[in-house]
């Protein structure tokens, strides 16, 4: 009998491969595939994880400070440790507040892969993807898997003592301006003056580039931007986030206003689930339209870049799906001419994976001298940002060196780590 070839049947070949194989264990061995490493274990696999471990990070802030969408009194993270059966680990963190949820969600995820092949780091995803697809797709259970599969290439590149990078076909460029984010409001009295002060220090501290938080009233909002600008000067770029404090009506209002002071992007203008305001605005502005950091994965991305929402692509690698998801959305930003400038906020490990994942974004468009990307470096208060790491990523006159050391290309304090670790 003819068998219709719409009908996937798996083969009873022996070292064949079917459907959640990776997760479920059932015989297949990657490393049949896969040209051995240096660090092979007697069964012939390159590297079986052994353990994965988080670390629930917090600690309380001195100042807390606002965005348009909530008080932050705390800084939270939390880290993933994937532990190979020789005791090298590798490590990623996961994006956003929501620590205790994403740690249960990456406790879901482990059976998945304890006992797999660390290098397997795209076959790992698709398992971890299938594993929570149908209650996932976004959010808690994907900022999980993101810090899982930043921790795979972590410990991948540390087993084979390369920058992730240099795997992923890079370096496209050595180093990347960093931009400061900050000018959240604070309670203290004389907003405006404070934060017009904070752009000053910016630009005495070597940053060409900066970017307003926005989304407190747009005539607030059109004062502070004028105040800044005025300031500043215009040899110093100047971007704008209102994280979707508005409405298209408003925010188009807004943009027409700033227009003028020549502003890099605007960032997040109305509500992620908002598509058509997105496209309203963006033909409604000459101000490119930036957005992104709320969004996960490349079905996400898709429907953005599909309906031409963004001039501007900003995933966040550790929440969109880990480096190997980031890639690929950078990879269909650009398909779709749409350049892609990661968003980042988080401790050093999130700063270090950023780094990694500009290496190889692509020049979009390509030319001699082409529009590169940027560094997001938050500047806002993080009482362990560059604590949990043993060597601070800092920039020099704004720039920053992409770390050429295996994986991450950094190396985690543990003591800071655990000093900084709740319960
Ligand atoms: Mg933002």
């Amino acid at each position: 009998m003819r068998i219709p070839e719409l009908v996937n049947v798996p083969s009873r070949a022996k070292g064949s491969r079917w459907g959640m194989s990776i997760a479920t264990g059932n015989g297949y061995k990657p490393s049949e595939q896969i040209p051995l490493g240096k660090r092979t274990t007697d069964e012939g696999l390159p590297m079986k994880i052994a353990e994965i471990r988080t670390y629930l990070m917090d600690a309380p802030l001195e100042r807390p400070f606002a965005y348009s969408q909530a008080w932050f009194d705390r800084r939270a993270a939390l880290l993933v440790e994937v532990v190979a059966e020789d005791g090298l680990s590798g490590w990623g963190e996961c994006f956003g507040p929501m620590t205790r949820a994403v740690a249960g969600a990456v406790e879901f995820l482990k059976p998945a892969l304890v006992g797999q092949d660390a290098m397997a780091t795209e076959a790992l995803w698709q398992a971890m993807y299938n594993r929570t697809r149908d209650h996932g797709q976004k959010g808690v259970a994907i900022e999980a898997l993101s810090g899982i599969d930043i921790a795979l290439w972590d410990l991948k590149g540390k087993a084979l003592d390369l920058p992730i990078h240099r795997l992923m076909g890079g370096p496209l460029r050595s180093r990347v301006q960093a931009y400061a984010t900050g000018f959240y409001r604070t309670r203290d009295p004389n907003q405006r003056d404070r934060l017009v002060a904070e752009a000053e220090r910016h630009v005495a501290d070597g940053y060409a580039a900066f970017k307003l938080k926005l989304g407190f009233g747009v005539a607030d909002d059109i004062g502070l931007c004028e105040a800044v600008r005025k300031r500043v000067g215009d040899k110093v770029a100047i971007m704008v986030d209102a994280n979707h404090a508005y409405d298209a009506t408003a925010a188009i209002r807004l943009g027409r206003a700033i227009e003028r002071l020549d502003i890099g992007w605007f960032e997040e203008p109305v509500p992620p689930e908002d598509v058509e305001g997105y496209r309203q605005v963006k033909s409604a502005l000459a101000i490119p339209i930036a957005g992104g950091e709320a969004e996960f994965t490349r079905w996400g991305f898709r429907r953005l870049l599909a309906e031409r929402a963004l001039d501007v692509a900003q995933p966040d690698t550790c929440a969109v799906g880990g480096i190997s998801e980031c890639k690929k959305i950078a990879d269909m930003a650009s398909a779709f001419g749409v350049r892609t400038i990661p968003h980042c906020w988080g401790s050093g490990v999130a700063v270090a994976t950023a780094l990694q994942m500009l290496a190889v974004i692509p020049h979009t468009p390509p030319a001699l001298q082409p529009i590169e990307p940027l560094l997001e470096f938050d500047r806002s208060e993080h009482p362990y940002r560059m604590a949990v790491v043993k060597s601070p990523i800092v920039p020099r006159d704004g720039w920053v060196d992409i770390p050429t050391g295996p994986g991450l290309g950094i190396e985690i304090d543990r003591d800071a780590v655990r000093r900084y670790s709740v319960a």
